[in-house]
């Protein structure tokens, strides 16, 4: 079920049955000569949506813009900064609180995002503790590509050259999503180089093409689809366990 395609109606009876949203999140970022910018907010949402198709699960709106600074070196980059990125984190879960959810679970496709959220979720619960409230709602947040078995077949996939920004898993998922948007590159070297992530201007500097330690050109629709099918069993599995969790008495 998807909330933007929903009215208002039929969210209130699905709070009836559930108090889970899933909401995908992500970033819109450079992904080197291949990679859609949109790669981040893209695999996420891909895998919500067919989730959705199959089991009994709210998809909200997808949060497509993250921490992202050091990308906007290359254009087509739109970033918000930690502080911003958090007020936002935190205005979509007091919406989504306020209408009677009480368990919201981020899916989520950038690395760079990890420890904002995590840090947005702190400050409502701080919130929260403050309030003298101990029935708030629970926050999780996932990376798509640690969901139960995904890591295990990109792994088998992608043995050399999978690296961490711009990897053959992510852009194959995009392919199997959009197949009239795959590139091609000649890529020079064939493995990305690896190293710290600064600013933008030192990240260009260092990964010139935008990838880091991966070689994209191993990516196939027909790998994509393979790693949607295991994070959309994983992920179907992850809401109901997240779901099924009883807060203390
Ligand atoms: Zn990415």
């Amino acid at each position: 079920m998807l909330l933007h395609l929903s009215t208002w109606q039929e969210i209130d009876d699905y709070l009836k049955r559930s108090k889970t949203v899933v909401i995908p999140i992500g970033s819109n970022e450079q992904h080197g000569p291949t990679g859609l910018l949109g790669t981040d907010w893209l695999c996420p949402e891909i895998i919500a949506h067919e989730a959705q198709r199959s089991a009994d699960i709210l998809v909200a709106p997808t949060f497509n813009i993250g921490m992202a600074q050091h990308h906007l070196g290359f254009a087509g980059t739109i970033a918000l900064r930690p502080s911003t990125f958090m007020a936002c984190i935190g205005d979509w879960c007091r919406s989504l609180g306020l209408a009677g959810f009480e368990k919201i679970y981020f899916l989520n496709g950038h690395g760079g995002n990890v420890a904002t959220i995590d840090a947005a979720f702190s400050e409502l619960y701080a919130e929260a503790t403050y309030a003298q409230r101990n029935r708030g709602f629970a926050c999780k947040q996932k990376n798509w590509w640690e969901l139960k078995g995904v890591f295990g077949l990109a792994q088998r996939q992608f043995p050399t050259g999978h690296g961490s920004h711009a990897t053959p898993s992510e852009i194959a998922v995009t392919q199997w999503g959009y197949p009239d948007s795959i590139k091609s590159a000649n890529y020079a070297p064939q493995i990305a180089p690896t190293g710290p992530i600064r600013e933008a201007l030192d990240f260009r500097a260092r990964y010139p093409d935008g990838r880091m330690g991966s070689d994209p050109g191993q990516a196939t629709p027909e790998k994509g689809a393979e790693l949607v099918a295991a994070a959309v069993a994983g992920l179907i599995d992850d809401v109901a366990a997240f779901s099924a969790e009883v807060a203390p008495a």
